[in-house]
C-alpha cells in the first residue's frame, strides 16, 4: 500500500505522514497495525464533532436509500439543501439568509469573489498578508504567502494585499473596492488574533465605500473559537460568510451565504452566474446538517472555553515561547521550525496526530474535535511535556 501509494496517488510534499487508517471512532484514529493515534487536529478543522458519529451516518445511509445526484446545483428542490439552508438561516443573522453551497472552502472563496464583482460591478480584491483562503487561482491570488504564489503568476489582476492588523492599512479599502476578504481571525498564520476595534474599523470602512466585507469562516466556524461562528465573538457582521470544512460533518461542502438582494445578481447578466455539478450534493448536505444538530445537541460549544483554559494551564514550559489561541483553535510557538517539525514527529510516534501551521511552521497546531473530555487533555498535555522535557 506503501509503494502504490507513493507510486500513484499525486504527491504534494516529499515527506507525506502516510499514516495508514484503517478506522477511526471519535477522538481516535486507528492505523492498520493498531496503533491508536489522538486526534489534535481534527482532519484540520473537519471532525469537530469526532468521528464516525452515528447521527451523521444515519443521515448518509437514510439520503443514500432515496437519492445521490439528481441534477447540477439549483435547478431541482433537494429536500436535505433545503433543509440545511434553512438550519443555518435560522442560526445567522438577518443579513446572511441565502446559501450557496459548494464543494469546498476554495470554490466557495472563488463564488464568493466573482458574487462580490458582479454585485458592486468593481474589481478590486482586498485581502490580507498570511491569509489562506485556498489554492484555486482565485483563492491563490487573495491569500498565501509570495513565497507560495511565485510559481503561478500571473494570478487575478488588481488584488490589493494588506497587512492584517495595520489600521493604518484600512484607508486602502476605497470606492474601487468591490471586497474585503478576510480570516475573522488568522488560521494558518499561527492563530493571529484580530486587534481590539480592528473588525468594526474594517465593517465601518466596507459599509462606507460600498464593499462587501466577506469573512472566511471555513477553520473558525462551528464551534471551534467558542461560539457557533468567530464573527459573532466580535459583534462585527459580515456581508458574505464563506464556509467550508466542519460544514459538511466529515463529508465534502462548501457554501457562500449572502441576503437574497446580494446574491439573486446571479440569476441575470449573466443568468447561471455561477454553476457546480456537485456544489451542495444531497448526502454532503444530510451529513452536514445531521452534524450541525449533533454539535447543538450535544451543546458542545458551551465545553470550548473550559477545554481551551485546560491547556492554556496544563502546557507551561520553558521552550515553549507562547500559546495564542481562541477556543479550540490553538498555536503553542517554539523558538524555531526544525524544533517544532521535530516535535511533530515525536508526538506522532507517541501517539498524538499533531501538525503546524502552513504560515507558522514554528507552532504547533493544537484543534481537536471538540467532544474532547477532559482526561484526552490531560493525557494530550503529558505527552507533549514529557516529550519536551526529553530535548
Ligand atoms: N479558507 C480557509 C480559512 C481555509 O483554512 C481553507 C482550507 N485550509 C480554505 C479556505 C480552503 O478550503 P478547501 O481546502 O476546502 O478548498
Amino acid at each position: 500500500m506503501r509503494n502504490l501509494f507513493l507510486n500513484h496517488v499525486a504527491q504534494t510534499s516529499e515527506n507525506p505522514l502516510m499514516l495508514e487508517i484503517d478506522h477511526a471512532e471519535e477522538c481516535y484514529l486507528y492505523d492498520v497495525r493498531g496503533k491508536k493515534y489522538l486526534d489534535l487536529i481534527s482532519g484540520i478543522a473537519v471532525s469537530n464533532i469526532g468521528h464516525n458519529n452515528k447521527k451523521v451516518k444515519e443521515a448518509i445511509i437514510s439520503q443514500l436509500d432515496k437519492y445521490m445526484h439528481v441534477m447540477v446545483y439549483g435547478e431541482f428542490i433537494e429536500a436535505p439543501q433545503v433543509q440545511y439552508a434553512k438550519w443555518l438561516s435560522d442560526h445567522l443573522p438577518q443579513n446572511l439568509n441565502a446559501v450557496y453551497f459548494t464543494n469546498s472552502g476554495s470554490e466557495g472563496v472563488e463564488g464568493a469573489i466573482k458574487l462580490a464583482k458582479r454585485y458592486t460591478g468593481r474589481t478590486e480584491v482586498i485581502s490580507f498578508k498570511n491569509s489562506y483562503h485556498g489554492s484555486t487561482m482565485g483563492a491563490l491570488s487573495t491569500g498565501n504567502t509570495e513565497e507560495r504564489k511565485n510559481s503561478f503568476r500571473p494570478l487575478i489582476p488588481d488584488n490589493r494585499i494588506l497587512n492584517y492588523n495595520s489600521f493604518e492599512d484600512i484607508h486602502f479599502i476605497t470606492e474601487k473596492t468591490a471586497c474585503v476578504l478576510m480570516e475573522p481571525i488568522q488560521a494558518e498564520a499561527g492563530v493571529i488574533l484580530p486587534e481590539e476595534n480592528y473588525l468594526l474599523h474594517i465593517r465601518k470602512k466596507c459599509a462606507e465605500v460600498g464593499a462587501l466585507l466577506m469573512f472566511d469562516e471555513c477553520q473558525t466556524g462551528f464551534g471551534r473559537t467558542g461560539n457557533l461562528f468567530a464573527f459573532q465573538k466580535f459583534n462585527i457582521i459580515p456581508d458574505v460568510l464563506l464556509l467550508g470544512k466542519a460544514l459538511g460533518g466529515g463529508m465534502p461542502l462548501g457554501a457562500f451565504i449572502a441576503s437574497r438582494e446580494i446574491m439573486q445578481v446571479f440569476t441575470q447578466n449573466p443568468f447561471l452566474g455561477h454553476i457546480t455539478t456537485f456544489g451542495g450534493h444531497p448526502v454532503c448536505c444530510a451529513a452536514g446538517l445531521a452534524a450541525a444538530q449533533e454539535l447543538t445537541d450535544l451543546n458542545l460549544i458551551a465545553q470550548v472555553e473550559k477545554n481551551s483554559q485546560l491547556f492554556k494551564e496544563k502546557l507551561i514550559h520553558p521552550k515553549i515561547k507562547m500559546m495564542r489561541n481562541c477556543g479550540l483553535l490553538i498555536a503553542v510557538e517554539f523558538e524555531n521550525d526544525a524544533f517544532n517539525l521535530a516535535l511533530n514527529k515525536k508526538l506522532i510516534e507517541e501517539g498524538l496526530l499533531v501538525d503546524w501551521f502552513l504560515f507558522a511552521a514554528n507552532c504547533l497546531r493544537i484543534a481537536p474535535p471538540l467532544i474532547i473530555s477532559e482526561e484526552e487533555i490531560n493525557t494530550a498535555c503529558t505527552i507533549i511535556l514529557d516529550v519536551l522535557n526529553k530535548e
